[in-house]
Formats: C-alpha cells, sequence, structure tokens
C-alpha cells in the first residue's frame, strides 16, 4: 500500500515546495508528521515557507528543511538529495513539482523553449533519476509524485512549450510506474497529479483575489491525497469551473482526434465546434 509512506516519520522532499500547490502539500505533510524538505529556487519563499511549516510541524524546526535549488540542473538535484540523506536519511515521498509559465510561440525564441522543457520536464526526469533509485533500495514503502498538467493531455493552443513539456511528464511518469511494478519486490510507485486550474503565483497574472472557477493549492492538495489514498495514478483534479465529466470528455475528443482521423486540436477548429459541443453533452 503506498499511501503508507504517508505517515509520521517519512521524509517527504517537494520541488516547487516554497509556494502554491507544493507548499500546500508541504504543509499537509508536516501536519502528518513527516520530516519536510522543500526545494525552490526562490530562496525568499523558501524561507518563509520553512517558517511556516516549522509552526506546523508537530518537531518543529528539527523536522523542516528548505533547500535551494534548481531542478533544471542535475548538480543542483543531486546535491539536494545528497543533502536529505545526510540529514533525514533518505527520501520517502518525492514529489517533483516545480514549475514555470512564462508563455511561449510555436517559432520561438529557442531559450524560452529550452528553459521551460529544461524546468518542467527536466526537472521532473532529474528529480526521479536521482532520487528514486534510493528510494527503492531504502526498501519502505514510497511514492513519487509528478505534477502535470490538463495541458499536457488535450494541448490547447496558446502555450506550445509548456504543453510539449507536461505531455512529456506524462510519457515519463507513465514510464516510470511500469518500471517501478515490475521491480522485484518495489514498494514505490509513481504518480501523475493533474492539477485543474488553481489559484497560485503561476496563474495569478496580477489578480489579488482567487477567480470564482479557480481551486485553491489546498483544496487541491486534500483531492491529491484522497487519490493516493484511494491508489489512483492519474490524480485528474477537477475545478469550480470544470467537473470530471467534462475533463473526461475533453480527454477523450483528444485521443478521437486520430482515431477519427479529424485535424489535430479539432477542439480549437471553427469545423469541429458543433460535433464537439454535442459530443461534450454526451
Ligand atoms: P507556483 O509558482 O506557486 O509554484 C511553483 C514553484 O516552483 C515556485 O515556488 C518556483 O519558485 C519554483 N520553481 C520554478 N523554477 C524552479 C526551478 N528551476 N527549480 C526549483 N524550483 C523552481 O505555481 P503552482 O501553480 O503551485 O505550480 C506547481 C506545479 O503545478 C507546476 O509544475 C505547474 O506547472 C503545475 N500546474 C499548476 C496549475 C495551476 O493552475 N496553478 C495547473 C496545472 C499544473
Amino acid at each position: 500500500m503506498p499511501f503508507t509512506a504517508i505517515e509520521a516519520g517519512s521524509v517527504a522532499v517537494i520541488t516547487g515546495g516554497a509556494q502554491g500547490i507544493g507548499l500546500a502539500a508541504a504543509k499537509r505533510f508536516a501536519e502528518r508528521g513527516l520530516k519536510v524538505c522543500i526545494a525552490d529556487l526562490d530562496e525568499a519563499a523558501l524561507a518563509a515557507g520553512a517558517e511556516a511549516l516549522a509552526a506546523i510541524a508537530p518537531d518543529g524546526a528539527d523536522s523542516v528543511m528548505a533547500e535551494r535549488v534548481d531542478v533544471s540542473k542535475v548538480e543542483s538535484v543531486r546535491a539536494l538529495e545528497a543533502a536529505v540523506n545526510a540529514r533525514f536519511g533518505g527520501t520517502d515521498v518525492l514529489m517533483n513539482n516545480a514549475g514555470i509559465q512564462p508563455g511561449s510561440g510555436i517559432f520561438g525564441p529557442a531559450e524560452a523553449w529550452e528553459r521551460v522543457l529544461a524546468v518542467n520536464l527536466w526537472g521532473i526526469i532529474h528529480g526521479s533519476q536521482v532520487f528514486v533509485p534510493g528510494m527503492i533500495t531504502r526498501g519502505r514503502p514510497g511514492l513519487v509524485i509528478n505534477t502535470g498538467s490538463k495541458q499536457g493531455i488535450t494541448t490547447p493552443p496558446g502555450d506550445p512549450a509548456y504543453n510539449v513539456a507536461k505531455s512529456g511528464v506524462k510519457t515519463f511518469t507513465e514510464a516510470l510506474e511500469h518500471e517501478l511494478r515490475n521491480t522485484a519486490n518495489g514498494r514505490v510507485s509513481a504518480h501523475l497529479l493533474i492539477p485543474g486550474f488553481v489559484y497560485t503565483g503561476l496563474t495569478a497574472r496580477g489578480r489579488t483575489e482567487k477567480p470564482e472557477g479557480a481551486w485553491t493549492a489546498d483544496e487541491t492538495v486534500d483531492f491529491m491525497l484522497k487519490s493516493l489514498e484511494a491508489g489512483d495514478f492519474y490524480i485528474l483534479c477537477p475545478d469550480n469551473d470544470v467537473p470530471r465529466p467534462v475533463d473526461e470528455r475533453r480527454i477523450l475528443w483528444a485521443a478521437g482526434d486520430i482515431v477519427e482521423n479529424r485535424p489535430p486540436l479539432s477542439r480549437w477548429h471553427p469545423d469541429y465546434q458543433d460535433a464537439f459541443a454535442a459530443f461534450l453533452k454526451g
């Protein structure tokens, strides 16, 4: 039962853990008595996050670490793993969650694409490749949670670099779970967190109040914990605008572009508006 990894005394490492969904997860883990390491690029947010966690954790600051990391750099992730091992003895719950969304265009600039892919996709590959072998040999129940996106599944127009990275996160995490469930005596499982619209620094875009349609980071993490408890691999979060049945139809429609030999992204093609609307109604 992978969920047993989330218990008092276990060690959780959360990248992008200084704010947003990552910090909300770190808080839930700390409340449950896990030792928690938040790892992030933003030092000011790390310091504030560590203070908030120490106030919640049953053992206070003794069970909280805050490490500066750049997940796009493998040596930085290796240093993080070594620091966690030295302080807490190993990792049981790994949440590869750091992400950016600066926007992109199909023709570049290439440097912007390289950064989005380096953080959002390579960050998750680095985290998994550096931490998971040690989690397997540790022999304890373990969880890897990689944060993907609906944009990596239905790939809407507008931000192709982000979609490419998040599609890669989905594919990588599926392959990781296949590997883990075929590992002899393995006690580690992988899971894909697919948030809906969540009000965080990533999506605020100048807003100071949560839009009606968005979930809070706390709601997202509570849904994630319930899904992990149920053993779900795909943690497909709704939000206040999009209930699960709508996501299901959108995902099926996207897959249907291939099966039905429609143009790609036909959901946004004028010739398919009516057909999609009818499909959505089921
Ligand atoms: P956020 O901006 O609040 O948190 C992201 C964190 O990642 C920040 O603390 C940031 O400093 C950190 N970070 C950025 N680059 C980093 C790097 N190179 N190394 C280490 N840390 C780095 O945003 P969030 O909404 O909490 O995002 C968390 C994850 O959820 C991201 O992967 C994002 O793509 C994903 N997501 C968010 C939404 C949403 O609606 N908010 C929807 C789908 C997916």
